[in-house]
C-alpha cells in the first residue's frame, strides 16, 4: 500500500434506542479516504513538476539580464528558455486534459471516431521529431475503422502513444502504428525498437509523474502524464491499454476501444422469441 494511505478507516457510531433496541451506525470511509490520499498526492506531484520549469524559466531571465552585451550567450539562454516554457504548456495542457479524466465518468454524446483518421493526425504530430531521428513510421490496417467515443479523447491517447513511440525509440528505427477489428472493439497498436522497459516498471508506467528514467527523461522531455491520460482514456470508453516489452529491444501498447454502444448492439439484436 502507499505511504500516507490509511489501509482501513471505520467509524462506528451506537446510539441507545430504549431499554432494549440499539441502533448501529457502521460507516467505511476507507474508499474516499485513500481517494483524498491520491488527490493530495497529486497536487504535491503538480506543485513540484511545475516548480522545475518555472525556475529554470527564472534562472535563465537572470542569465539573459546579465548577458545583455553578449549577443550569442543571449541568443542560447532566450533558446533555452523557449524549451522550458512549451515544456511549461505541455505540463498545463496535461494536468487539465487529466484532471477532466479522472472522474472516469460516462462519455457525453459519445461519436463514430475515425481511427485512420486519428493515427495520420497523431503520426503528423510527430512526423519532424521522427525526421529529425531518421525513424520510419509505417501505418496498417487503420481505414474504414471506428471506436465509439470522444474524438479529442481518442486523438490524445493515441497520441501519446505515438509520440512516446517516437521519444524512446533509436535512431533510425521503425514504428508501427496499425489496428484491426475484433469482436466489437478496435485493437490499436503502436510496436516500436526502442529502449524497452524493465518488467517490474511495467505496471507503475501508467501512475501519473512515472518515469522509467528520470534523468534519460529530462532530454526526451516529456512530462509522465501521457500513459496515465491513455489509462484514463481507456476506462472512459470501456477499453484497456496492455503493455509488452523486452528491455532493449522494443515496446508494444495495444489500446482496444469499443467499436459500438452497447445499447446500440443491443438494439440491433434479434428480440428473443416467447
Ligand atoms: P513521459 O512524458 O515521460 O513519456 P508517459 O506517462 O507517457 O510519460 O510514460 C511514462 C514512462 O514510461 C516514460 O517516462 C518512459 O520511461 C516509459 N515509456 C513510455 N512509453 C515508452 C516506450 N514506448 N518505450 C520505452 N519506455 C516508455
Amino acid at each position: 500500500s502507499r505511504p500516507g494511505v490509511p489501509s482501513r478507516h471505520v467509524t462506528a457510531r451506537i446510539a441507545p434506542l430504549g431499554s432494549r433496541l440499539v441502533l448501529a451506525l457502521v460507516e467505511d470511509r476507507t474508499r474516499e479516504r485513500r481517494v483524498e490520499a491520491v488527490r493530495r498526492d497529486f497536487v504535491a506531484n503538480v506543485s513540484h513538476e511545475l516548480k522545475t520549469p518555472v525556475g529554470a524559466i527564472r534562472v535563465l531571465a537572470d542569465a539573459v539580464a546579465e548577458a545583455s552585451d553578449d549577443p550569442v550567450a543571449v541568443k542560447r539562454f532566450a533558446g533555452r528558455m523557449l524549451i522550458e516554457s512549451d515544456r511549461l504548456t505541455q505540463l498545463v495542457q496535461q494536468i487539465i486534459e487529466l484532471s477532466r479524466l479522472q472522474g472516469d465518468e460516462p462519455l457525453e454524446a459519445p461519436v463514430a471516431v475515425d481511427v485512420d483518421e486519428v493515427v495520420a493526425a497523431a503520426i503528423d504530430a510527430v512526423e519532424v521529431d521522427a525526421e529529425g531521428k531518421g525513424i520510419t513510421v509505417v501505418t496498417g490496417g487503420t481505414k474504414g475503422l471506428h471506436v465509439f467515443g470522444n474524438e479529442e479523447q481518442v486523438a490524445a491517447a493515441v497520441s501519446n502513444l505515438v509520440s512516446n513511440a517516437v521519444a524512446y525509440s533509436d535512431p533510425s528505427s521503425s514504428v508501427s502504428v496499425t489496428a484491426r477489428a475484433e469482436s466489437g472493439a478496435v485493437e490499436i497498436s503502436v510496436v516500436d525498437q526502442g529502449i524497452g522497459i524493465p518488467q517490474d516498471e511495467l505496471d507503475r508506467i501508467f501512475e501519473r509523474f512515472y518515469r522509467v528514467d528520470p534523468a534519460r527523461h529530462r532530454s526526451t522531455g516529456g512530462t509522465g502524464l501521457g500513459l496515465s491520460i491513455v489509462k484514463h482514456v481507456a476506462a472512459t470508453h470501456g477499453g484497456e491499454v496492455r503493455v509488452w516489452s523486452v528491455e532493449g529491444h522494443g515496446s508494444t501498447f495495444t489500446l482496444t476501444l469499443p467499436q459500438h454502444l452497447p445499447a446500440v448492439d443491443d438494439r440491433l439484436m434479434p428480440t428473443p422469441g416467447p
